[in-house]
């Protein structure tokens, strides 16, 4: 899928916020919903979605939804920075199938990083679909902090 495009109702994220598939919610507020990502990258992986925009990507975006996202990213990364104490964290956001998006339903990655561990993106994660019951104590953790 290139840059342009027409908004899919169906994609992963949509369905999730129609509540017709689950996720380990982070924080949700009236605008934004955050969650952890099902094939993390690192421990702690989270994306940051709009809840009323249908745009695919940053260049389709309302500007008071982006600013909705990055604050809510803002919150979210806090939290995790307390609950998981990383070394850096990541922020990143791709547009378009050739520079890595395959839902097109703009979101935010939040990746803890930690000295030492791989920098890059895994294909499917670092190690594939994460156990939805570590998730969730995970979740746990990071929303004890807001
Ligand atoms: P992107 O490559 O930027 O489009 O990222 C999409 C992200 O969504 C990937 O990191 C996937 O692991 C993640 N993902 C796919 N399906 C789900 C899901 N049902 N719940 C949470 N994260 C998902």
């Amino acid at each position: 899928m290139s840059l342009d495009g027409t908004y899919d109702d169906a994609n992963i994220f949509a369905l999730i916020l129609q509540g017709k598939i689950p996720s380990t919610t982070l924080y949700e507020d009236a605008d934004t919903l955050s969650f952890l990502d099902i094939m993390p990258q690192t421990r702690g992986h989270a994306l940051v979605i709009s809840k009323w925009s249908k745009a695919r990507n940053l260049l389709d975006m309302e500007d008071e939804a982006l600013a909705e996202v990055m604050a809510t990213t803002k919150k979210v990364a806090t939290a995790i920075r307390k609950a998981l104490n990383p070394d850096g964290i990541q922020i990143a956001q791709f547009n378009g199938a050739p520079a890595g998006q395959t839902i097109f339903h703009l979101h935010v990655h939040i990746l803890p990083r930690w000295e030492g561990d791989p920098k890059g993106f895994a294909a499917h994660g670092a190690g594939g679909k994460a156990d939805p019951e570590a998730l969730e104590a995970l979740a746990q953790e990071i929303r004890a902090q807001f």
